[in-house]
């Protein structure tokens, strides 16, 4: 019988007070019985836009939900495998709220079907079930060992560890290719080993999806970087590989491009949210993550800020963390369940100001110079511009500045692209978009590589895509 109720299940959380001190996960998960509760106000529609507007890989969310109707959880994880490579991450970190969930009908009225939610729970109980021996995880070596036999069976090289590279990697797996990730840290996952804090996405959960990887027969080679390690003519020369997937992301961090950001203080998003993965849960190495910060000013607004505000927050030490954003609320780019978290613990938001100048002291930043602003009439593409206001300079004290403005392409520096062609201006890889190929033959890209900074999940569906292509040119060959 269907689940009526408009307001949905809402999953438990770690308390504010509690959970600013530690990083343990936020989101507690669903039990069967929530689980089965919210499972059953979906509707089953059958255009569900849910899916095939809002899903970048198109899972079968329908039909998944489904089986958690039915308490057959074991049965709708492997739908969602069938077309993800990351459950348990994508439930997590998905922008459920502009994808699945913003093209549930249930949300015309109400609450949404907690899509991501459920598929979070059933990936969750899959790895506990495995962990406790209650199951065996499925290699996925059967079925790459069937389609190895096939004619065209290839050697591919995938660049990155990211969304992108792992999705292409799976799919090219599964079609029985020989599939080698080249990564140049030390740890698999990419932007989901090192710049989502664990209180968002906890260490086990993506390990355990990556571990899935390696047993379908995936290799792994870390700390090999194209240019410096590595190149395309090396790849398809003496490496012996037929085809290469790019999926390197963007990682270098855009700055402020102010005054006094090579002050002892200022740190990227990026830089800090690394560091705080790789200190884990040693107080000490936390403790040095923003040594001697009391005040800590984040500036952005889009998610990578919101996690580097509720990460400044949990650091020993930290008493003040502020958000400082240059429009309003209403054009901050974060996620809206992120930014009322945030609320929750106490971050506090400056909205229509912009930093002028790091001040500091002795080489360390002691404060912020800001200017407030005020938003423009909408221009022709309907957006309003945030214009300083004269005379409205203020300084804000701080004794720590994180940058939160994104990230950029890094391909235009690298060498070992051996004529790969890059676009103006951003770097990005050119390909063409029903193929995703590159100027080159047998080379593939995708993700934020080619689009610039998006949503793990669009990477992934990338990396699919790519995946499809990559094993129709290598059957072709
Ligand atoms: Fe929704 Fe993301 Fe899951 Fe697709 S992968 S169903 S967009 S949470
Ligand atoms: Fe279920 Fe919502 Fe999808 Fe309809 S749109 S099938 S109610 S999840």
């Amino acid at each position: 019988m269907i689940n009526l109720s408009s307001t949905g299940t809402r999953m438990p959380m770690q308390a504010p007070e509690e959970r600013t001190g530690n990083f343990n996960e936020v989101a507690e998960g669903y039990t069967e019985e929530m689980a089965v509760r919210e499972a059953l106000r979906c509707l089953q529609c059958r255009e569900h836009p849910c899916m095939t507007e809002g899903c970048p890989v198109s899972n079968h969310i329908p039909d998944f939900i489904k089986q958690i109707t039915e308490g057959d959880f074991e049965e709708a994880y492997q739908i969602l495998l069938s077309t993800t490579v990351l459950p348990a991450v994508c439930g997590r970190v998905c922008p459920k709220y502009l994808q699945c969930e913003g093209n549930c009908v249930r949300g015309e009225k109400g609450r949404p079907v907690a899509i991501g939610s459920l598929e979070r729970f059933v990936a969750d109980l899959h790895r506990k079930r495995v962990k406790a021996g209650e199951i065996e995880e499925k290699s996925g070596a059967e079925a790459a060992d069937r389609d190895a036999s096939a004619a065209g069976a290839g050697k591919v090289a995938v660049i990155g560890s990211g969304p992108a590279g792992l999705a292409c990697a799976k799919d090219l797996a599964a079609a029985g290719h020989e599939v080698t990730i080249f990564d140049r840290q030390q740890v698999p996952g990419g932007v989901l080993a090192y710049g989502i804090p664990s209180f968002r996405l906890p260490d086990e959960v993506l390990a355990f999806e990556i571990d899935g990887l390696s047993a379908a027969g995936v290799h792994f080679e870390f700390g090999k970087e194209l240019g410096k390690d590595i190149s395309i003519d090396a790849l398809l020369g003496e490496m012996g590989f037929s085809a290469v997937f790019l999926g390197n992301g963007t990682g270098r961090p855009m700055g402020l491009g102010i005054p006094g950001t090579e002050l002892s203080g200022v740190i990227s998003a990026a830089d800090f949210l690394d560091r705080l993965n790789a200190a884990g849960e040693d107080t000490e190495k936390l403790g040095k993550v923003l040594p001697d910060a009391k005040t800590v000013a984040i500036i952005g607004g889009g998610n990578v800020a919101m996690d580097a505000c509720r990460s400044a927050v949990r650091c020993p030490g930290v008493d003040k963390v502020q958000v400082i954003y240059r429009r309003s609320v209403k054009e901050m780019p974060a996620d809206p369940a992120e930014l009322a978290e945030a609320m929750e613990e106490n971050v506090e938001f400056i909205y229509l100001t912009a930093p002028l100048e790091v001040l500091g002291e002795d080489g360390r930043v002691t404060g912020l110079k800001c200017q407030k602003m005020e938003l423009s009439e909408p221009d022709a593409s309907g957006r309003r511009r945030p214009v300083p206001i004269e005379g409205s300079e203020y300084t804000l004290p701080a004794d720590a500045v994180i940058e939160a403005i994104g990230c950029q392409s890094e391909n235009g520096d690298m060498d070992g692209l051996d004529g790969i062609e890059l676009s103006e201006g951003k770097n990005l890889f050119l390909v063409d978009q029903e193929t995703l190929s590159t100027s080159r033959p047998g080379v593939y890209a995708g993700g934020d590589t080619v689009t610039g900074p998006k949503t793990v999940i669009a990477a992934m569906g990338a990396g699919r895509k790519a995946a499809r292509e990559i094993d129709r040119f290598l059957r072709n060959a």
